[in-house]
């Protein structure tokens, strides 16, 4: 060791002072890793699942027993051992016939509510546009519609808990959505007003991470380490998911891309000529906030229904210019197709602040028409340092067809599996058939 003076150690910056405080980071309960080994493995033996947690197998009998208690899992049909001798073998898997957990997703014209067994698989999903965009119109009509979707197509189980998901600023803490400037909502207490008309267990998020949840629970396993999702719709927002978890932030703010700016036609350092968007194909969307490139100003529905407009295609909405391109319309896939420029443009940005495993593109027709993919994979690449590696990142969602059926039940089906034995885990008194006396 030299005889240099020590330097005083660094001490911690101050907190900003209306930074509400941190929760302690929290090691995940055994019960948790338990129930998602089944979930990604099952049909798999109780030795199997102690060696993928790591677990004893006497912990593990022990987490199953609360676990087969609770209806979340079941044994399988028992094998035999080795050669048909010694003990079966009762391989353990999801329980997908006594439970359901239920969805609501608000959207900006309309709202879907779900029904999604234990492993994630949609069993029922309804759509109806706003009879008013208040909010205890729209909560009260949601609240109104569910017994009816329970009674139809999930008489026989017993309804968890409800999950709302919905754009912009969410607080899943509180239940509250706190802003969501297109529908005019502000500090909207959706978690106790719903929790009040259905007598269910509410959880309330963003749909960005309720679909980054969705992902890591049910969607491609190549999204499990760290995943960056992006959707795009009426509403433009982004989540950040590594190491099992969503972040969230001190003011469950975190992925606010809307205000993104991607409207410049400056050309990408290094390359030719700009390849992005050309002037004859979008004039500038002028954004909410006054800016003239923000992204969900360039990208969202709306937009996309006016770029298409301006080219000689009018459609009366986002759903009918979608069927228009699947059907192989060229301006409107060409309009798709320069969206799918513009997304890349966030993409590459995005890839570069965390790169992440990959990134989940929430935007119908990447999932749908390889040449928006392509695109969007194009732009990435242009733009990105990674280049290449991060074009292959870019991937669509697992739930194309079905995205915001999955983002309102996936918020409760991550609560579950966030706690499986906690209170929103246990049969509530409403909307409960098979279990009731
Ligand atoms: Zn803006």
């Amino acid at each position: 060791m030299n005889g240099s003076p020590a330097h005083p150690r660094r001490r911690t910056a101050p907190r900003h002072p209306d930074a509400p405080p941190t929760a302690p980071p929290r090691r995940p309960p055994a019960t948790r890793a338990v129930l998602g080994a089944i979930l990604d493995h099952g049909p798999v033996a109780r030795s199997a699942v102690a060696r993928l947690t790591g677990l004893s197998p006497a912990s593990v009998t022990g987490h199953c027993g609360h676990l087969l208690a609770r209806g979340l899992i079941r044994e399988a049909a028992a094998t035999s051992g080795p050669r048909g001798l010694g003990r079966p073998h009762i391989p353990l898997e999801i329980d997908t016939e006594r439970h359901v957990v239920a969805g609501a997703h608000i959207a900006v014209r309309h709202t879907t509510l779900s029904l999604m067994d234990l492993r994630g698989r949609i069993v029922a999903e309804d759509r109806e546009p706003h009879r008013g965009t208040a909010p205890d119109q729209v909560l009260d009509r949601l609240a109104a519609r569910l017994p009816a979707l329970v009674s139809g197509h999930a008489a026989d189980r017993t309804v968890l808990a409800l999950g709302v998901a919905t754009g912009h600023r969410v607080d899943p803490r509180t239940g509250v959505i706190v802003d969501h400037p297109q529908l005019g909502w502000r500090n909207v207490p959706a978690r106790d007003v719903l929790a009040t008309a259905t007598g269910l267990p509410v959880h309330v998020d963003g749909h960005a991470r309720a679909l980054a949840r969705a992902e890591q629970l049910i969607g491609e396993s190549s999204s499990r380490t760290s995943a960056v999702l992006l959707f795009v719709g009426t509403v433009v927002d982004a989540a950040f998911a590594t190491g099992g978890l969503v972040h969230l932030g001190p003011h469950s703010g975190a992925g606010s891309v809307a205000h993104l700016p991607v409207g410049g036609r400056d050309p990408a350092p290094g390359a030719e000529r700009n390849e992005g968007p050309t002037p004859a194909e979008g004039s500038p969307e002028r954004c909410a906030c006054g800016a003239p490139d923000c992204l969900q100003a360039q990208v969202s529905e709306p937009a996309l229904v006016r770029r298409a407009a301006r080219r000689g295609l009018s459609v009366p909405d986002f759903p009918a210019l979608l069927e228009r391109a699947l059907r192989g319309d060229p301006v409107a896939c060409a309009v798709f197709v320069d969206r799918a420029r513009r997304v890349g443009r966030a993409a590459a940005l995005l890839l570069d602040m965390f790169d992440p495993d990959v990134l989940v593109v929430v935007e119908p027709a990447s999932g749908r028409l390889p040449e928006c993919l392509a695109a969007l994979r194009a732009e990435v690449k242009r733009r990105s340092w990674a280049g290449e590696a991060a074009a292959t990142a870019v991937v669509p969602s697992s739930f194309t067809g079905s995205v915001l059926a999955v983002a309102g039940a996936a918020v409760a089906l991550g609560a579950l599996y966030a706690d499986p034995l906690g209170a929103g885990a246990a049969p509530p008194s409403r909307f409960t058939t098979a279990d009731s006396t």
